[in-house]
């Protein structure tokens, strides 16, 4: 625990160093432009690999970034940040060689969290045709990261929170982007279907 508020009277020092005013202006208040929903995963630190600072990013992080529509949780920081900071964009952000998924890949039983990894089986039932047509096992997982974040993007649209957003003057947009540990580079996969095609009539609220 030392090294933590070691590292935490550092930053501080450095901080104070670079910007005087740094802390008397977070406490004033914030008005980030972006959520980011993401994998709780230790290699994947919001604002490091956005270039964001502190004030700028609403952050939810989860097991394989999901949006699961009985999670208090994240529908708390959804519908603050989308209806009391009114954030401009709302991202789910998914890694290539994320645990979380690998786990919902393989059949073995890993405790309570098994009921979590079942969203991520759900999507790999939805594109099963795709998801067994791929033969090489690395290209099946990273496409599977892909379809994850992409069904979590329809996810979020499927809320009632994004779809009364979307009805005002100024919605949110939605974004799926994927991480890539390896390079460090981000990839927007251009979501842009939010709602499950064709079943508009049932997801669809007026
Ligand atoms: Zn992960």
């Amino acid at each position: 625990m030392e090294r933590i508020l070691t590292g935490n009277r550092e930053w501080v020092e450095k901080k104070n160093q670079e910007d005087p005013e740094f802390f008397a202006r977070s406490a004033k208040g914030q008005a980030p432009k972006y959520l980011f929903i993401g994998c709780s995963d230790s290699r994947v630190p919001a604002s490091q690999i956005s270039g964001t600072g502190p004030g700028e990013m609403f952050v939810h992080r989860n097991i394989a970034n999901m949006v699961v529509h009985t999670d208090i949780n994240l529908l708390s920081v959804l519908q603050y940040a989308v209806e009391v900071l009114k954030v401009k964009h709302v991202m789910v952000v998914g890694h290539y060689g994320c645990g979380g998924v690998a786990a919902a890949m393989s059949d073995k039983q890993f405790g309570l969290i098994d009921n979590w990894l079942t969203n991520i089986k759900d999507v790999i039932r939805i594109h099963e045709d795709e998801f067994t047509s791929i033969t090489d096992d690395e290209q099946r997982f990273r496409r599977l990261v892909e379809l994850n974040v992409i069904e979590q993007v329809i996810n979020l649209s499927k809320t009632s929170i994004i779809q009364n957003a979307l009805k005002t003057d100024e919605p949110p947009q939605l974004h799926g982007l994927v991480y890539d540990i390896r390079e460090g580079i981000l990839k927007n996969l251009d979501v842009k279907e939010y709602m499950v095609k064709g079943f508009e009539h049932i997801y669809g609220m007026q």
